[in-house]
């Protein structure tokens, strides 16, 4: 059975069919692993490709990754550049603006020494001095201001109001304080007390005037001390300190501005009034003033014995006013010159009225005025005959 079996296995191996069969399947066998090897190669390719495709990417991103960094760089660069060139900039900055400060400081020493120096020795005032402080250099002067040194509006004032740098006189605004300027008119009606509240207010005033003169006269020599009793704010208890000579009036500048008088700080301002008689209200010491305690022009306390008293000094102004206009005149008739008014004609209360002036005068002036009339008719008469010569002789 065994050996029947081997020889029917091998017969079948020898069969031509059978050894087909193993062809065949050989053949597969072989034909299967080309068709591997082929497809491990094209992914062995496929793969390559990838790789290289990736290797591809990988570098152009380095390369944007490397500009992007360069650029990064630049940039840092060139802000670190601005931010030197700023802070040169602003180091140069700082350096002009100190030295700036020390030439600012340098040139206030140096105007402080000629101060110190026209105070000391006199001389000619320093140039930094000789200048004037304007609010609007554009606009027309504000009258009042150009008079009186002082407006209702004070600077907001549209006009323009100019200050010297330096001059004899001097302003200390609300210097003088006493309760009854601060009442209004309708205050002082109400009020019973008006003759000792007056009376109050005068020895007040002399007690003022006792106190700050003799300090004021530790800087120079007085020429006058004119105290406001008006009641606008503007001026009420402004004071005005005229010196004789602009060396006094800086050094008592120096020696008041900023300090304290019954608890106030002081301001000093130099001022300019061109003259007194324009700036001082005419009516006001003969209580005829119609606009009272409102009125702009400048009504004074009288002084303790007439001292420093701006009432003298625009009576030797006006006097000195008519000799220079009577100086003036050139009349042919001379014989009767015109004189000035006599020492009583003038009144201490009532200045600058030429009404009132004219009243006090009575007869004297009204001679005075009728001789004056019958020269003028003499002179026109005589000028009258020149020409009808004159005619005479071209003819
Ligand atoms: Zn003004
Ligand atoms: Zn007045």
């Amino acid at each position: 059975m065994h050996y029947n079996s081997v020889v029917e296995f091998e017969r079948l191996q020898n069969s031509p069919s059978y050894q087909a069969l193993l062809e065949e399947k050989l053949n597969r066998d072989r034909q299967k692993e080309l068709e591997e090897k082929q497809i491990h190669e094209a992914r062995e390719r496929e793969w390559l490709r990838a790789e290289k495709e990736a290797q591809k990417v990988f570098l152009e991103l380095q390369q944007k990754l490397a500009l992007a960094k360069e650029e990064r760089a630049r940039q840092n660069e060139k802000i670190r550049l601005e931010w030197e060139e700023e802070q040169k900039r602003r180091e140069e900055l700082r350096q002009q603006k100190e030295n700036e400060l020390q030439e600012q400081l340098r040139q206030q020493e140096l105007s402080k020494a000629k101060v110190e120096d026209f105070i000391e020795y006199g001389g000619d005032t320093p140039d930094h001095l000789k200048t004037t402080l304007e609010t609007n250099p554009n606009k027309p002067p504000c009258p009042f201001f150009s008079k009186t040194a002082t407006c209702r509006f004070f600077d907001v004032c549209s006009r323009n109001h100019v200050r010297p740098g330096i001059s004899k006189i001097l302003l200390i605004p609300n210097f003088f304080s006493h309760y009854s300027l601060e009442k209004t008119e309708s205050d002082r009606f109400a009020d019973a007390g008006l003759e000792f509240e007056r009376h109050e207010i005068k020895t007040c005033y002399d007690e003022f005037f006792y106190d700050v003169v003799p300090e004021l006269e530790t800087f120079g020599e007085l020429g006058l001390f004119v105290t406001c009793c008006n009641k606008e704010s503007h001026l009420r208890g402004n004071v005005f300190i005229e010196f004789h000579s602009t060396q006094a009036a800086l050094k008592c500048y120096r020696g008041l501005n900023g300090r304290w008088y019954a608890g106030r700080q002081i301001s000093v301002q130099f001022v300019n009034i061109p003259s007194w008689n324009s700036a001082v209200c005419g009516v006001h010491f003969s209580n005829r003033c119609p606009k009272g305690s409102s009125c702009n022009f400048l009504h004074t306390f009288r002084n303790p014995g007439n001292s420093f008293s701006v009432y003298n000094k625009m009576k030797k102004d006006t006097e000195q006013r008519q000799r220079n206009h009577l100086e003036s005149r050139n009349w042919r008739w001379s014989e009767s010159p015109e004189t000035s008014p006599k020492e009583d004609d003038w009144e201490v209360d009532a200045p600058r009225s030429s009404r009132s002036r004219v009243k006090n005068g009575s007869k004297r002036k009204r001679r005075s005025h009728s001789r004056e009339s019958e020269r003028r008719s003499r002179s026109s008469r005589h000028k009258k005959d020149e020409r009808r010569k004159r005619k005479r002789r071209d003819t």
